[in-house]
């Protein structure tokens, strides 16, 4: 048994620059784990570390029980799969998936790799050379050509970032499936939040070094904890607002001289000044007077500024009396009113799906 990747206080500096900072993490053994955020945040550094080609400047790896972070990368039972494939160009794909068999002097060689190549459909390209292939198909030879280390965890960066957007959703897919199959521990790096909530079961999203927040891709979409999680991943409607009083569980907040009330469990401060959160997807528009619900969220008083069709939905701009711009995005459903520049409209949404954030962090 493998058991969880663990990394406890890991930090890496680079001279003065600090890289990663203090990372606690566990991946749960079987795990798809993504590792999600913008260029430059430390997520490749933190893969190299698992993978050891990179020594922490402080903390620990553990796999299970055992203390990896000694261990040379051949001595771990760990594989890595890279954006640019790094196949040889000169073998054909059977040897290429074989190459880490034979090097190893494994002797029954044959039915191993032949159920690689039908693990990734390429069952009858064995023959052909890689530059016979597609990108993708490619992609899934480097994939065989690690899994057939039977490695305990998967690493894999930006494995998609070569491809077209067609093929990436497809392999998204297909690695999904694939990581079922063979039920070992996958950590992805990806700065593509959509690639991250498509794939992992668990993400953690990584800004400047550290982790911001981990956990499923619908809890960290429905209730980020920082106003850099909740404008990565996916777009966030972020107004100001003070905190009055809690009544019974709820929360009212005034925001611009209304009141909100925010359900218990949807805010992460108890006063001062904070960040009410609402998804553009869940606030709809509606002419002033009319459809106000008695126990909704609502802001008054908007102007429509610019609507965008986007077939499936309708993007508004609404701007408030206090000069912010508010996102809307209405499904075209058909059942719902449309709305033009210029069109006065009231903002209203299910408090249910409002989230507060501490105001101590600045809205981007
Ligand atoms: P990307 O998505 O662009 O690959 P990343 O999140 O994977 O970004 P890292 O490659 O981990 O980021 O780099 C984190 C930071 O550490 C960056 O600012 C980078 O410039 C710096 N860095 C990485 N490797 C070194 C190095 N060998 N020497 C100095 N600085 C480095």
């Amino acid at each position: 048994m493998a058991g969880d990747l663990v990394l406890s206080g890991v930090s890496k500096r680079f001279g003065a620059f600090t890289a990663v900072h203090e990372l606690d993490l566990t991946v749960p053994e079987g795990a798809f784990f993504a590792l999600l955020g913008p260029s430059g945040c430390g997520k490749t550094t933190t893969l190299r570390m698992i993978a050891g080609l990179e020594d922490p400047s402080a903390g620990k790896v553990a796999l299970g029980t055992q203390d990896i972070t000694e261990l040379r990368p051949y001595q771990r039972p760990v594989n890595t799969v890279f954006q640019n494939y790094a196949l040889f160009p000169h073998l054909d794909i059977y040897e290429n998936v074989a190459f880490g068999l034979r090097r190893r002097g494994v002797k029954e060689i044959r039915p191993q790799v032949e159920e690689m190549l039908e693990l990734v459909e390429l069952g009858s390209f064995g023959k052909r050379k890689p530059a016979q292939l597609s990108g993708g198909q490619q992609q899934r030879v480097a994939l065989a050509r690690a899994l057939i280390n039977r490695p305990q965890v998967l690493l894999l960066d930006e494995p998609l970032g070569a491809l077209d957007l067609k093929l990436r959703r497809q392999m998204q897919i297909e690695l999904k499936r694939i990581q079922t199959e063979v039920g070992i521990t996958f950590v992805h790096v990806t700065h593509d939040q959509e690639e991250a909530m498509t794939m992992a079961d668990t993400i953690a999203v990584m800004n400047a070094g550290v982790v911001e927040q981990r956990g499923g891709p619908a809890d960290l979409y429905d209730l980020p904890a920082t106003t850099f999680v909740a404008n990565f991943l996916g777009q966030s409607n972020l107004v100001a607002g003070t905190v009055l009083e809690r009544s019974g569980s709820d929360q009212v907040i005034e925001v611009h001289g209304s009141k909100q009330v925010v359900p218990a469990g949807r805010s992460r401060v108890t006063d001062g000044e904070v960040w009410v959160g609402i998804r553009p997807e869940k606030v709809f528009l509606a002419r002033p007077g009319t459809e106000a619900d008695a126990n909704g969220n609502e802001l008054r008083g908007g102007v429509v500024t610019d609507v965008s069709y986007c077939g499936v939905s309708t993007q508004y701009l609404a701007r408030m009396p206090w000069g912010q711009e508010l996102t809307v995005f209405e499904q075209n459903t058909g059942a719902r009113d449309t709305f033009a520049v210029g069109d006065p409209v009231d903002l209203h949404w299910n408090p249910s799906h409002t989230f507060v954030l501490d105001a101590g962090q600045d809205a981007h």
